[in-house]
């Protein structure tokens, strides 16, 4: 195994990750939003299209009629344009009257012709003289240079088409001006010129003082909407155009953008999620890796220590090397209490390796837990004693029976006590069992006086292979399954460990087993009171 080679990499590949997914989110942001406007901007392209064309047919109507009549106009022969007048307006309904001034701006005779009856005609002219006339920039019209003339009066709009005429052979200037017949222009050029169109758009034409002349004012359609004034001819009209339905795609727009931006944050969070949910997998992986090997490689010393010693002694032994009966009495007993702590390393390998794999199996029977502890103890009591060690027991008398696997209640409080001897110090131990207050539970605690446990570590010492900074730095023999095993005996009897520790002032674990009544027949012979703890469950 080799975790840190194999994993930098792959710690490595993370932030590459995070960089591509905010680049790959960025672009697929902007490529919706890009597809999007382009959408739209090929619908307003179309839609000014249609209106710039619309607006050059207007145009190009009145400009032709125009042409076609200046072109009718012949100065020599006024007398006839009377005449040949009433044939032209039948066929071209769009002009309504003409006029013909001379270089002095008078209108020559026969000059003036109309559609209207005579008194719409003589008010017209007398119009004309008076307020339209000086509104024309005549003088400065260049020959043959047609212009227009769209103006409102007394809430009357006029069109007009104007003209300067050269004849050269005379030498004579005059002009023409042609009155458009906005009427007609209204009520049937723009509906025959616009209906066609209006099905698949919509379509309106606003007048000079803001009338609707045809269609319907368009509202809301943003930035879909053209509106913009003919360019010639009716300059003070106003054509609008928009798609239809316009204000439900600047909706549907709006809500794409927002759809797409949910869902790219979506895919970004999962990305990020999933990412960070790797990362943690990766680490604790290599933290359990890490964990392993250091038990492996503490195992296997723990194992090589006690052999040693054991076949240091054992040959002195055989050799006949002891110097009395005394010392030989000390050798067997290194003998045996390295041999113990051998064999209860390998339990606690074994029983450790059994839970790992999900095999752990206790044998419950009703039981006297402080019987169980003074038979424990007994094993250290000797060691301790030689050792210097006080060792404090206090098992409460008249306790109730509970459901338990000897063997295994046997391994847990060695382990809490061994611990107890290995990082307490110098101190004495205390082992006590009782009663809790409230009668529910009986509470078996080990005490020392050594140098306790960290706050921030009390909850890490109970993970397998954990071992605290401390300990790792002073190199004290252990393999960090001890109290892993401890939590889950007391979890199997129904219970919990748990720890007490100020830092400097020792540390107090202790395991609670709840009790409950003891199905009638299973109660040992010598209880009065038997109680069994609960299957399964508990908090650690
Ligand atoms: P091991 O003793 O083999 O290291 P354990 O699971 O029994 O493994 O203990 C885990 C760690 O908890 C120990 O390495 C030690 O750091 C800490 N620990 C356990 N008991 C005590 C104690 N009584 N005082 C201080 N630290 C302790």
């Amino acid at each position: 195994m080799r975790p840190f080679r194999a994993l930098s990499p792959l710690y490595l590949s993370f932030p590459l990750v995070l960089v591509a997914a905010l680049a790959l989110a960025r672009y697929s942001y902007r490529t919706s939003q890009l597809l999007s406007m382009r959408g739209e901007e090929s619908l307003i392209e179309s839609v000014r299209a249609l209106g710039d064309q619309t607006r050059s047919r207007v145009d190009n109507f009145i400009i032709d009629t125009d042409r076609e009549l200046f072109n009718l106009v012949d100065i020599e022969h006024l007398q006839d344009f009377g005449r040949r007048w009433m044939e032209i307006v039948r066929l071209s309904r769009a002009v309504e009257a003409a006029i013909v001034l001379d270089e002095k701006l008078q209108i020559v005779r026969g000059g003036y012709v109309s559609k209207s009856q005579k008194p719409e005609a003589e008010a017209f002219q007398r119009l004309f003289q008076q307020r339209i006339l000086p509104m024309l920039p005549l003088s400065e019209l260049r020959p043959d240079f047609h212009r227009h003339l769209h103006t409102h009066i007394d809430g009357v709009d006029y069109l007009l088409s104007y003209i300067k005429r050269f004849d050269a052979e005379r030498d004579r200037t005059y002009y023409i001006i042609l009155k458009i017949n906005l009427e007609y222009l209204k009520q049937t050029f723009l509906p025959e010129l616009l209906s066609p169109i209006a099905g698949r758009v919509q379509l309106g034409v606003i007048g000079s003082t803001g009338e609707m002349l045809y269609g319907t004012r368009i509202y809301g359609a943003g930035k879909f909407l053209y509106e913009n004034s003919f360019p010639t001819t009716v300059y003070l009209w106003r054509l609008q155009v928009a798609p239809l339905e316009s204000s439900r795609l600047r909706a549907s727009a709006r809500s794409r953008e927002v759809s797409d931006t949910i869902l790219i944050g979506m895919m970004l969070g999962v990305i990020i999620i999933g990412s960070a949910f790797l990362l943690y997998g990766i680490s604790t992986e290599y933290r359990a890796n890490q964990l392993k090997s250091e038990f492996i490689s503490n195992v296997s010393h723990e194992l090589k220590t006690p052999l040693s010693i054991i076949r240091m002694f054992g040959e002195l032994l055989m050799l006949g090397k002891v110097k009395s009966a005394e010392k030989g009495r000390e050798y067997a007993e290194i003998i045996t209490r390295e041999s113990e702590r051998l064999s209860r390393l390998i339990d606690n390998v074994l029983d450790f390796s059994r839970i790992e794999r999900g095999k752990a199996a206790y044998d419950m029977k009703p039981g006297d837990l402080g019987e169980v502890v003074e038979r424990a103890l007994d094993f250290y009591r000797y060691r301790l004693e030689r050792e210097g060690r006080l060792l404090e027991v206090d098992v409460a008398s008249d306790l109730p029976a509970v459901l338990l696997d000897d063997n295994a209640m046997t391994l847990l409080l060695l382990n809490l006590v061994d611990n107890a001897l290995k990082y307490g110090g110098d101190g004495p131990i205390t082992v006590r069992l009782r009663r809790s207050p409230d009668g529910r539970e009986l509470l078996l605690s080990v005490a020392d006086r050594g140098p306790g446990i960290p706050r921030d570590e009390q909850r890490k010492i109970f993970e397998r292979f954990y071992r605290a900074r401390a300990v790792r730095k002073k190199n004290v023999r252990g393999s960090g399954i001890g109290l892993a095993l401890v939590q889950h005996i007391a979890v199997a009897h129904g219970g919990s460990v748990s720890v007490e520790s100020e830092p400097g002032r020792g540390a107090t674990f202790t395991v609670a087993l709840p009790v409950r009544p003891v199905p009638p027949g299973e109660m040992p012979g010598e209880m009065e009171e038997a109680l069994v703890p609960a299957a399964g469950g508990g908090h650690v």
